[in-house]
């Protein structure tokens, strides 16, 4: 196997470019992958454009992929090379006393459990390193595309989990605001976990048409007036039980408190890459005592919750197509994917680059 591998990098702020690095070195639990699809999120724009991690140079971007296991540890038990693998965005430390408390993300400190693209070089590579395989792996099934894989990655899992954070019950009123990718999954996870009403808030046709398609019943553009008179008007001033915030700004937690009901729940899954402070509204959020619960997560990684999600779709209770908008072919197209995601065109959800 040669030594070198190229890779698409943030070079420094607000540039991307292809630069040649070593191939991962495996330790004894790890594993080295090959992608077999790959796609950019909107979080690696936040990191490039947005400097919401702060500078990074030279750092391999890219967090979701689905692939094949080239090399294995001496440790590893449950993979082997040429298995075809789900990579979760999250690679999490497994014996942290975080991953014990049953906060894995947090793994060794606040967001610690995201690695690649983040801390160590990410999936938009010929290669990439995973740490503690066995934990950090799943076995992909045979029913589920390696390009329907991808959306494992991140897209599902984080969707999900602004649905679970929120508690979403049968019958619930919930409100996700913003409906790209990880909004569309925040309504399909909302309605698995029998919700009846689901606004969804976006203003571009293509989202509000794939949001109709996973069941979401009332359509709100943010851009045809403020979203809390528009909602309340369509409660007749009844507040919601949940609102899920995938898309917008920090103004989304005041907007959300003024549409919550007592006992509500606000469930953050947006990467807010700018802004200070989020402003909490005293008098919506009952002048402090309202049982209004605000929580933001980021997706839990690992193999448990991927093979959890991956049965979802293996068994057909979601389809991820409709997500896939814009399909390529190459590595090197993954440049243009990712400017993709950052100018986001109207008909624009989710690029992948297939390599298989
Ligand atoms: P997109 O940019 O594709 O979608 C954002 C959505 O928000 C769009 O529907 C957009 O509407 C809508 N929106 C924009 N401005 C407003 C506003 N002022 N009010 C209401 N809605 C608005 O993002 P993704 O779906 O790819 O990702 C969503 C967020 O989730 C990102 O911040 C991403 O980084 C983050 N993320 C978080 C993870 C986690 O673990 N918590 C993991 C992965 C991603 P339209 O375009 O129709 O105008
Ligand atoms: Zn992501």
């Amino acid at each position: 196997m040669a030594s070198k591998m190229k890779g698409l990098a943030m070079l420094g702020f607000d540039t991307i470019g292809w630069i040649e690095k070593d191939i991962p070195k495996v330790g004894p639990t790890d594993a080295l992958c090959k992608p077999l699809a790959i796609s950019p999120c909107t979080s690696d724009v936040h990191t490039v454009w947005e400097h919401a991690i702060g500078e990074r140079h030279d750092l391999i971007l890219g967090h979701e992929a689905s692939a094949e296991v080239v090399e294995v540890g001496n440790l590893v038990k449950d993979f082997k090379p040429g298995d075809k693998v789900i990579i979760p965005a999250i690679t999490p430390d497994w014996e942290a006393v975080e991953s014990q408390a049953g906060f894995s993300m947090h793994s060794g400190g606040m967001l610690n459990g995201w690695k690649f693209s983040n801390s160590k070089d990410g999936t938009f590579a010929e290669y990439f390193h995973v740490n503690q395989a066995d934990g950090n792996l799943a076995h992909l099934p045979e029913s589920i595309s390696p390009v329907d894989a991808v959306m494992l990655s991140d897209m599902v899992p984080t969707g999900f989990h602004g649905a679970d954070n929120a508690e979403v019950a049968y019958g619930d009123t919930v409100v996700v605001i913003g409906i790209g990718p990880v909004g569309l999954m925040a309504v399909a996870g909302s309605v698995l976990r029998g919700a009846g009403r689901v606004y969804a808030v976006g203003s571009r046709a293509k989202c509000q048409e794939v949001a109709q398609g996973y069941g979401a019943t009332d359509l709100i553009n943010y851009r045809n007036g403020d979203i809390v008179e528009q909602i309340m008007e369509a409660q007749h001033g009844k507040p919601v039980d949940k609102v899920i915030i995938a898309g917008g700004g920090v103004e989304t937690f005041e907007q959300a408190c003024k549409i919550i009901k007592p006992g509500g729940i606000i469930s953050n899954i947006n990467y807010l890459g700018t802004g200070d402070y989020i402003k909490i509204p005293r008098v919506e959020w009952g002048l402090g005592m309202g049982h209004i619960r605000i929580i933001g997560g980021l997706m839990p990684g690992g193999r448990k919750n991927m093979e959890r999600l991956a049965r979802v779709i293996e068994y057909g209770r979601l389809d991820v197509k409709p997500l896939l908008t814009h399909h390529y072919s190459k590595l090197e197209d993954l440049e243009q994917a990712l400017l993709q995601m950052k100018d986001k065109t109207p008909d624009l959800i989710k690029p992948v680059v297939s390599l298989i």
